[in-house]
């Protein structure tokens, strides 16, 4: 259990530290804006202008980071379903679940999403987060 904490604290940690990293590429950016217009256009304008160039680029940015990463993904999204037949033991259950994203785990476009009853799940679960730990 502390393992698991430990290493979703490590993980939480590196993804901040790329946003961070990330958030510092608008800083050659700025830096341009701020010696070149401020003079003329002083502080507020000059903001705005550099705030508007860096949204251009980096909404395209920022989608590509967020589609390769999970930078701002920390926690589970699990979907549940009811009167399933489970995955691993077929048996018939009034309710489902899966898994649809974790850590290094994304399953939101399955396009044939397998759901398990309770104890199978659990079970998958535990080996997920057992494969997590190494
Ligand atoms: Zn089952």
């Amino acid at each position: 259990m502390g393992l698991w904490v430990y290493k979703e604290m490590k993980e939480l940690l590196k993804r901040y530290t790329f946003y961070l990293i990330r958030w510092q590429l608008s800083t050659p950016l700025l830096a341009v804006c701020v010696y070149l217009l401020t003079k003329n256009l002083g502080p507020t304008l000059t903001t705005i202008i550099a705030n508007f160039i860096g949204g251009l680029i980096f909404f395209w940015v920022d989608q590509w980071i967020f589609k390769k990463t999970d930078i701002l993904f920390t926690g589970e999204l699990w979907e549940v379903k009811n009167n399933i037949v489970c995955q691993d033991c077929n048996k018939q259950t009034d309710r489902g679940y899966r898994l649809i994203r974790g850590v290094h785990y994304d399953k939101s476009r399955d396009k044939t999403p397998q759901f398990r009853c309770h104890d199978c799940s659990r079970k998958k679960y535990t080996e997920y987060k057992t494969k997590l730990e190494k």
